[in-house]
């Protein structure tokens, strides 16, 4: 299998969607970067967001060629599924011996979607222990056949292979040469520049919206708080930003976390998700989380009645979200308010959201629109409802279930107007200084 090792050519592909909030490291192909790093598999990182939209299957074309990769592997979104489809197809008729895998969160939730005649293996696993078998025994049916959590084509179709069991760590460590190499072009709106962790793995809560509880089997796990600090320690980066679904879960984890790196003296800025109904009821980490460096917490606050987060089932009240933001705020962190702006909102919904930002004085504000998405609880309860669901226009901020109080123009440009009233806002107090003044009101 040494002869397997040496001729396998890596290349991994993040394919590019619009993005004008974010672009990010891609921490997902980092890791499998880092395997093959570990394997001694020649690897190369292809993050289309570094490059122009145009002449994308050429540059694509080229790197192949000049790399002579011959293992091609996509990371996949929802939103990318269309575009993966064509790539394959195309890449397939160019070099009719390469091989293509996808893997990446859509393939974990919708693999049988990537199962078509120019894909070799879908990985839907969890965790990487299958890719390294494969990356180390070879590319065969047989290899294949003894795997958990891929699809791979069989003599008489596609053979579905059951996930593993739920992973709660990752087995190697992520090269991040791609992000200092991309350091140039990353950035969060207003924000700056961000390194990316992971410390744990789904989540327990069940918002029936929600993409990111379905992963790892539904089975929310964490990773070793202690090797989390070793991992944010070694990034050479001030910024970091977990992934996390929700970091601030566990109390005694996160004081732990916060002990630990004020103890190593490790001077970062954190960023991190966390539940309104936590932040409500556990003021007492906040002061904690300050000194160890957080200074933005993203709430899921969804909506601002308690009807509407009933339909979400989203466990949370408006009351918590209004707690959450003043407890957040007197500890000097920002709350980012992430909203879901239903297909049921009337004109009324939305001038009451711009109410309630106003008199919580909120600042940070991101919007998206209610999406079903494949995989999801909400898929199953609106797919017979659904329009235009391609699926570059999978990314919260289309229409995909057609609005019940408005037309789709008049919902279009009331979702454009609350990002023209609270943006310049934004970009005011930061320009100015004050955007992390949590208790400041105004404009200046
Ligand atoms: S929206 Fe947030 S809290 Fe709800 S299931 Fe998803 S990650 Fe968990």
């Amino acid at each position: 299998m040494k002869k397997a090792e040496k001729k396998l050519k890596v290349l991994l592909i993040r394919p590019k969607y619009s993005s004008i909030v974010a672009n990010l490291e891609p921490l997902g192909l980092e890791y499998l970067a880092g395997l093959a790093n570990e394997l001694n598999i020649e690897c190369r990182i292809h993050d289309e967001f570094q490059y122009p939209w145009t002449f994308r299957f050429e540059r694509m074309c080229r790197i192949i060629e000049e790399g002579g990769y011959n293992f091609i592997g996509f990371n996949s979104n929802a939103n990318t599924v269309d575009y993966i489809k064509l790539r394959a197809y195309q890449l397939k008729q160019r070099f009719p011996g390469i091989f293509i895998m996808v893997g990446g969160p859509e393939a974990e939730l919708n693999y049988r979607d990537f199962c078509t005649k120019y894909t070799d293996l879908v990985y839907h696993d969890n965790g990487l222990a299958t890719l390294k078998n494969i990356w180390t025994e070879g590319l065969t049916k047989e290899v294949f056949s003894r795997q958990t959590g891929i699809c791979y084509r069989g003599d008489k179709g596609w053979i579905v292979k059951k996930k593993g069991a739920p992973v709660n760590g990752f087995i190697v460590k992520p090269d991040r040469t791609a992000f200092y190499k991309g350091l140039k072009k990353n950035f969060i709106f207003m924000k700056g520049k961000y390194a990316l962790s992971k410390a744990s793995f789904s989540c327990p809560f069940r918002c029936s919206f929600c993409y990111c509880t379905k992963m790892n089997s539904g089975k929310y796990t964490e990773r070793n708080i202690m090797e989390v600090v070793d991992e944010i320690q070694e990034i050479r980066h001030d910024r970091i930003w977990f992934v996390d679904d929700t970091f601030f879960f566990d109390t005694d984890r996160v004081t732990a976390f916060c002990r630990e790196v004020i103890r190593r003296g490790i001077k970062k800025n954190f960023m991190a998700y966390s539940r309104a109904d936590f932040l409500a009821e556990h003021p007492e980490v906040l002061p904690l989380a300050y000194r160890a460096g957080f200074r933005d917490i993203l709430v899921g606050l969804e909506a601002i009645t308690d009807d509407q987060l009933t339909d979400y089932n989203k466990q949370t009240t408006r009351e918590e979200n209004i707690a959450a933001i003043r407890n957040l705020h007197k500890n000097h962190i920002a709350c980012n308010g992430l909203f879901v702006i239903s297909h049921t909102a009337t004109r009324k919904d939305f001038s009451n959201l711009l109410k309630f930002i106003k008199e919580n004085n909120l600042l940070w504000v991101v919007f998206g629109i209610f999406t079903p998405y494949k995989g999801t609880d909400a898929y199953d309860e609106y797919r017979d409802q659904l329009i235009n669901f391609r699926s570059w226009r999978l990314d919260g901020t289309h229409i995909t279930i057609k609005p019940e109080n408005m037309s789709s123009v008049e919902f279009m440009l009331r979702y454009y107007a609350l990002h023209l009233i609270t943006y310049p806002k934004i970009m005011t107090r930061t320009l100015t200084g004050t955007g992390y003044d949590t208790m400041k009101k105004g404009w200046f």
